[in-house]
């Protein structure tokens, strides 16, 4: 799964006769490109934001620690703030901290599916802005969990997977013209 911004970085800003051991960050995700003697490689930040209903946030943070024993980072400052203080900068710290992040896992049970500020969905639908892929844990409950880009898993322990599989696979970028 190559995100387009990366592949833009590249054809955009890529040097023309580049060198192995080569890198550069990509200018829209925080994924960091590099020329080796098989060509351009793509290393993905281990950031990752989660999303949920706020009173789920001890879901959010057993989550966290899963992602932590694999060595992958929660960008998610909201989990740290004591109570659901809502405010514009707490607003903007969530807005940063996806954008900062690789990924988005949304957690999103079904009997959360009309319940909630929607919060969770404002940060789902930034992250699909910036082209960031999404695990959404839990099931499908409006039109959007319905785009590519969007993996579906049942459960905390398979988000945790699937996350640092795509975390750690470094993918080859066809070099563009
Ligand atoms: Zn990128």
């Amino acid at each position: 799964m190559i995100t387009n911004c990366c592949s833009d970085t590249l054809r955009n800003y890529g040097p023309r006769d580049p060198i192995p051991g080569l890198e550069f960050g990509c200018r829209e995700c925080p994924s960091v490109l590099r020329y080796t003697e098989h060509g351009w490689k793509l290393r993905r930040s281990n950031r990752v934001y989660i999303a949920a209903p706020f009173p789920l946030k001890h879901m959010a943070i057993t989550l966290r620690f899963g992602l932590k024993s694999v060595g992958i980072v929660c960008s998610s400052r909201w989990l740290d703030l004591p109570t659901d203080e809502w405010s514009e900068s707490a607003a903007l710290a969530d807005l940063s901290d996806v954008e900062s992040s690789s990924m988005l896992i949304a957690i999103n049970p079904k009997d959360w599916a009309i319940k909630g500020t929607g919060g969770r969905h404002v940060e789902f639908g930034y992250a699909v802005a910036r082209d960031r892929p999404i695990v959404l844990i839990g099931e499908r409950t409006n039109v959007f969990h319905h785009l590519p880009n969007i993996q579906v898993v049942p459960d905390l322990t398979s988000g945790v997977q699937v996350v640092k599989e795509f975390i750690e696979t470094v993918t080859t970028v066809v070099a563009v013209a």
